[in-house]
């Protein structure tokens, strides 16, 4: 049964000092959060959404305090100059933090790129950090209609849209994915996601496979298909997009 939407409530729309930012959890250093680039990646603690094929359920709510201090994970940054390039904000959301665009900004003035992992949720919050981002990787998990089956929450498609079209008007570069599950994405659901994803002007997309690591929803564990999307859908696909990656685990 789907929730309430996952609005952001007026306290959470005041931004707050870097300090307030609520972490549940760091990579010290990876190479895929950024293309090309070595990274820190910093999950934000809390997202309102449920969707079933989660991987990282255990930062879903929002917790009452940091699982690391800021001023820890600043530390940690300084000593990590000249190792890595970049730090992605991820999550989780990162955007339902309203301590984001402060934590960002001191990032940046450290001399580091800044990265962002966003599932389109948060729109205005999405609109004030643009601008400090050197790359967005955001999700569209499936045809819009579709999102509160998804996602479990009433509703949760009406973000989508003016997300990407704000981070498409912006310049920043970006990657925009789809993770796809045979019970939760049809063939035919996904490549009319593709055609509007090419009509809104997407350059650059990738569909990446599910991956059962951290998901607790057994039924989807057990119900993958390795042939699944077809050769001649991805082709399809592939035909809408200038950049068009098949990311398989
Ligand atoms: S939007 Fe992302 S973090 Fe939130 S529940 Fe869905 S998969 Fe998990």
């Amino acid at each position: 049964m789907s929730r309430k939407a996952g609005v952001m409530s007026s306290s959470e729309q005041t931004r707050l000092p870097a300090h307030a930012l609520k972490v549940g959890g760091m990579t010290a250093f990876s190479a895929t959060d950024f293309p090309g680039k070595f990274a820190t990646t910093i999950f934000i603690q809390g997202c309102p959404w449920r969707c079933s094929y989660c991987h990282n359920p255990h930062l879903q709510e929002r917790a009452a305090a940091s699982a690391i201090h800021w001023e820890d994970i600043l530390l940690f940054l300084r000593r990590r100059r000249g190792f890595i390039d970049v730090v992605v904000f991820s999550g989780g959301e990162p955007c339902i933090d309203p301590a984001l665009y402060a934590a960002i900004q001191e990032v940046k003035e450290m001399g580091f790129a800044i990265g962002l992992h966003t599932a389109c949720i948060y729109p205005r919050q999405l609109q004030q950090v643009l601008p400090l981002i050197d790359w967005v990787g955001f999700d569209v998990k499936t045809r819009l209609p579709d999102y509160p089956a998804l996602t479990s929450i009433n509703k949760s498609g009406a973000s989508i849209l003016p997300c990407i079209e704000q981070i498409l008007a912006s310049g920043v570069d970006y990657e925009c994915r789809t993770t796809f599950h045979p019970s939760l994405l049809d063939e035919t659901a996904l490549l009319e996601l593709g055609r509007q994803l090419c009509d809104l002007g997407v350059k650059n997309y990738v569909v990446q496979q599910f991956r059962p690591i951290g998901c607790q929803d057994q039924a989807l564990n057990l119900a993958t298909q390795p042939s699944y999307p077809s050769a001649s859908s991805l082709k399809e696909l592939a035909s809408y997009f200038p950049r068009f990656a098949f990311r398989a685990h």
